[in-house]
């Protein structure tokens, strides 16, 4: 079975900032891998964060660097596309 990565910026969101040990689709245990791409002539690395379920075949990432800060960088822009995805379903319920 291939795995399905998670597309959306709320449940992704929501997964990072709980404890990232249960999947939010079947509450099956999570593995992790830290990955780590390359390293700059500085020394700071950068990679991938995967997290997976075995039970259902779910999965996300979150890019990382050493370099940056913040430190999972694709945050803030998580934020803001989930911010707009809330504020859209808002708009579109009120419009009856
Ligand atoms: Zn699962």
């Amino acid at each position: 079975m291939n795995r399905v990565q998670e597309t959306d910026p709320v449940v992704r969101l929501n997964f990072f900032y709980q404890s990232r040990k249960v999947c939010p689709k079947c509450s099956g245990s999570i593995k992790e891998n830290r990955v780590t791409e390359d390293c700059r002539r500085d020394g700071d690395a950068y990679g991938q964060h995967y997290y997976y379920c075995n039970a259902c075949n779910w999965f996300t990432k979150f890019e990382w660097d050493e370099a940056s800060s913040p430190y999972y960088f694709e945050i803030p822009e998580l934020q803001t596309k989930a911010r707009q995805q809330i504020e859209a379903s808002q708009s579109s319920s009120t419009g009856n």
